[in-house]
């Protein structure tokens, strides 16, 4: 499912249940037996407990379970299987929009009984829920169903080129955490954003010759003290503050290390001139037949436009959103034995 079509799709979500303005309320009217935790059909309360700017309109959202349960197996199912997401409920116009989960914090990755679900919710200019989110003042209910399991990563993946544009960093961070405990699996994440504030301080780990002709942009070497042509060790490319979703796909990259996978994360930033370039994906396609069987993907998530580029349209069948075929970039690239699947 495209990101940002369910909207404007043909059938928008309305909800038709009673809103309740707290756990309280919803305790004396939701008549027994209720969902005490997250529901595939029914909403059930979560309450917000924090929220951290990103950027100038990116926060990322962390509610805890309304009744305080554990995380219901359906969570951690979900997690493992590969791209998921849930619906939170805006009471008052009835509308609900879908949301992607962000992979727990380390501190809770153990954690089995981990009650807490987290965000990152861009605010659009004029956008129903997403402004509401970002009104809520702390300690506010928000309801949620699901989860809703968007994508199943095949058992046997092995190698991922995932492509993603603004938030659809956040189901490219639920496949690193997946792939970081399938044992032999690389992932390459391209990450590119309008603004450098939605990703400050990440540089990426290029390290990949590059097939594409193009050179590393000057901008990068004047940021780096670095001459535009000189090859960075990983692990070198440093600026001083980092965002939280930078922090973030660091801490991925250590756990994937420390596992058996192994993730690769480079930056791409608009502003900057710095756009992910057909090369970038040609030369990622290249494996060692003997050594590697198994699925290898191109995962494409952000905005509809985004995913146009690279894959082409979506469809809508029968009231169901579809692939529809490979078109956009990709369409006209030899992608040898790889599979595209638009998010
Ligand atoms: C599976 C899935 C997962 C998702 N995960 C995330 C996530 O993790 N983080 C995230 O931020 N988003 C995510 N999204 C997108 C999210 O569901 C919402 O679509 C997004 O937050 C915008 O919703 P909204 O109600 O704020 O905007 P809407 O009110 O639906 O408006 C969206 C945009 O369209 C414009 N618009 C609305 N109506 C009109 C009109 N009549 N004419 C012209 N323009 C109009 C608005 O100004 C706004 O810019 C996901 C979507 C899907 C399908």
């Amino acid at each position: 499912m495209s990101r940002f079509s369910r909207i404007k799709g043909p059938r928008p979500l309305y909800i038709c249940a009673a809103a309740g303005a707290s756990v309280a309320t919803y305790r004396l009217l939701k008549p027994e037996p209720f969902n005490a935790s997250l529901h595939p059909h029914d909403f059930a309360p979560y309450i917000l407990v924090d929220k951290q700017c990103v950027s100038s309109t990116n926060a990322i959202f962390t509610l805890h379970d309304g009744f305080g349960v554990p995380e219901p197996n359906s969570i951690k199912e979900a997690r493992r299987r590969g791209v998921w997401s849930v619906q939170t409920k805006q009471p008052q116009l009835q509308i609900a929009r879908a949301y992607t989960p962000l992979p727990s914090k380390p501190d809770e990755a153990d954690d089995e009984d981990g009650h807490s679900l987290r965000f990152l919710v861009r605010q659009e200019t004029g956008g129903e829920m997403s402004t509401y989110l970002h009104r809520l003042p702390a300690g506010s209910t928000i309801e949620l169903r699901g989860p809703t399991v968007e994508y199943e990563l095949p058992q046997d993946v092995k190698e991922v080129i995932f492509l993603a544009g603004g938030t659809g960093i956040a189901p490219a961070m639920q496949v690193a955490d997946a792939l970081s405990r399938s044992p032999g699996s690389t992932m390459h994440l391209l990450w590119a954003n309008r603004r450098r504030e939605e990703c400050e301080g990440g540089f990426g780990d290029e390290t990949l010759p590059d097939l594409s002709g193009h050179q590393p942009s000057w901008w990068k070497g004047l940021l780096l003290g670095q001459s535009s042509n000189q090859a960075l060790p990983v692990g070198t490319q440093k600026a001083g503050s980092k965002g939280l979703i930078v922090r973030e796909l660091e801490t991925l990259k250590e756990r994937s290390q420390s596992g058996t996978g192994a993730l690769n994360v480079q930056y791409y930033v608009d502003e900057e001139r710095s756009f992910i370039r057909p090369g970038d994906v040609a030369k990622r396609l290249h494996t060692q037949p003997s050594e590697r069987q198994g699925s290898r993907l191109i995962l494409i998530s952000g905005p509809d436009g985004f995913v146009q580029y690279w894959a082409g349209k979506k469809l809508w069948v029968e009231g169901r959103e579809v692939q529809g075929p490979l078109g956009g970039v990709l369409a006209k690239m030899d992608l040898k034995n790889w599979h595209v699947v638009k998010l």
